[in-house]
C-alpha cells in the first residue's frame, strides 16, 4: 500500500496549499508506515518538483504533455487514477481547491473509492476504515466520515494543515499514461485573468466589506487596506447583488467559502449566511459601528467605530509599521 498526493500547479508553480496537502499526505503515510508519491500534471519547473521532497514526497511522477497544459477535469482525473493504479496506491490525497472539488469525485469514481472531501484534520487510520473529520453545511458543522471501501480519496480544505518540512529528497520520474480520447472532448484554450491581485480562495488575508460602506464609490479605502496587507478583497451578498462589487467577491453560504489566516470584516453585520463562508478563518477582525452587530460574537478582535474613520487610520498605521 502507498499514498498518492496530487500537486496542482498554478501557471507552473506550486502554491502554499500544495505544500500543505503534501505535508498532510506525508503525515498519513507515516502513520500507515508507507511511502508518499506525488503526481504533477502540466509544465512545472524541475526545481519545484524536487522541492516536494522537502515536504515528504519520496517520488514524483511528472506528467508533461501539450494536451494537459491547461486543467481538463476528466483527463486529469484519468491521469491521477492511472498513477494510483501504477503504484498500487490505496489512498489518494488532494486539495479541496476549486479544481480539487471537481477532481476528487471523478478520481474516486474512476478508482471506485470512498471519498471524504473538505477534510480539516488528520484522519484516524488506526483501523482499515479511515475516519475523517470534514467540514459540512458550508463550514457550519463538522461530519465524521468513515471510509469503508478498499480505496479511499481525501480532499483537504486549504489552510487546514500546517506545513511540515522533512528535509527529504525526491526522485522525479516521467509518467506518460494513455489519455482516453473522450477525456479531451473539451479543451480549455486560454485562461484570461481579470485581476492581477491574489484570488479569494488562495488568499491568506481577506479584507471584506458590506453594506455599511454605503456605496461602490467608497471601496477605494478597502482596496488600499488590502493592497498594504497583500490581501484579496471580498464582500457580502447584498453588495454584489447591488453591483457594487463583482459576484466573484461574494463570500458566504451562497458565495465563496474562505479560510484565510486573517479575515477583516468591515461594515458587515455578520448574518448567519455570511458567517457560513468565513467561519473557518483562523483570525477574524470586525470593524462595525454597532456594538450589537452579530459579527462581534465570532470575532477574535473587534473595533467598534465608523469604518470611514477607522479604515484609513488602520491603513496609515500599517504603512508606517512597514516603513
Ligand atoms: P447589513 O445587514 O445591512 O449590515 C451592514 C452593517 O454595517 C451593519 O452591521 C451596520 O452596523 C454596519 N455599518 C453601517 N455603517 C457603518 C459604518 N459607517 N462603519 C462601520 N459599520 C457600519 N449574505 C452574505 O453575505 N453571503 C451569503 O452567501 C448570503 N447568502 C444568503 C442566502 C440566503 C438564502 C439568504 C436568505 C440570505 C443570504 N445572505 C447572504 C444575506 C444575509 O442574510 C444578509 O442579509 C447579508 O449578509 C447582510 O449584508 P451586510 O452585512 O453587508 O449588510
Amino acid at each position: 500500500m502507498s499514498v498518492l498526493v496530487y500537486t496542482e500547479n498554478t501557471n507552473g508553480s506550486f502554491k502554499k496549499s500544495v505544500y500543505e496537502v503534501v505535508s498532510y499526505a506525508k503525515a498519513i503515510a507515516d502513520s500507515l508506515n508507507t511511502s508518499l508519491t506525488a503526481i504533477s500534471i502540466g509544465d512545472v519547473e524541475q526545481s519545484a518538483l524536487t522541492a516536494l521532497g522537502n515536504y515528504g514526497a519520496s517520488r514524483v511522477l511528472n506528467v508533461s504533455s501539450d494536451q494537459l497544459k491547461q486543467f481538463v477535469n476528466q483527463a486529469y482525473a484519468s491521469v491521477i487514477a492511472a498513477a494510483a493504479d501504477q503504484i498500487g496506491a490505496d489512498l489518494i490525497v488532494l486539495s479541496n481547491s476549486f479544481s480539487g472539488k471537481g477532481l476528487a469525485p471523478r478520481v474516486a469514481a474512476k478508482v471506485e473509492a470512498g471519498l471524504a472531501d473538505g477534510a480539516v484534520e488528520l484522519p484516524d487510520v488506526s483501523s482499515d476504515n479511515i475516519t475523517v473529520k470534514k467540514a459540512a453545511f458550508s463550514g457550519k458543522a463538522f461530519a465524521i466520515t468513515e471510509l469503508t471501501s478498499a480505496k479511499k480519496v481525501i480532499a483537504l480544505n486549504p489552510n487546514s494543515f500546517e506545513l511540515r518540512e522533512t528535509g527529504g529528497n525526491t526522485t522525479v520520474e516521467t509518467f506518460q499514461p494513455d489519455i482516453p480520447g473522450n477525456d479531451l472532448a473539451a479543451i480549455i484554450q486560454d485562461i484570461v485573468r481579470t485581476t492581477d491581485k491574489v484570488t479569494l480562495p488562495d488568499a491568506e488575508i481577506v479584507v471584506s466589506a458590506g453594506r455599511g460602506l454605503k456605496g461602490p464609490e467608497n471601496w477605494g479605502m478597502i482596496e488600499e487596506l488590502a493592497d498594504v496587507l497583500g490581501a484579496a478583497t471580498a464582500c457580502s451578498k447584498p453588495v454584489s447583488d447591488a453591483g457594487w462589487r463583482p459576484h466573484s467577491e461574494h463570500v458566504g453560504q451562497t458565495g465563496i467559502a474562505v479560510s484565510p489566516n486573517l479575515y477583516i470584516a468591515i461594515g458587515i453585520s455578520g448574518a448567519i449566511q455570511h458567517l457560513a463562508g468565513v467561519s473557518a478563518s483562523k483570525t477574524i477582525v470586525v470593524i462595525n459601528k454597532d456594538p450589537e452587530a452579530p459579527f462581534f460574537k465570532v470575532a477574535d478582535y473587534g473595533i467598534v467605530g465608523d469604518a470611514f474613520d477607522v479604515v484609513p487610520r488602520l491603513t496609515a498605521a500599517i504603512k508606517a509599521y512597514k516603513g
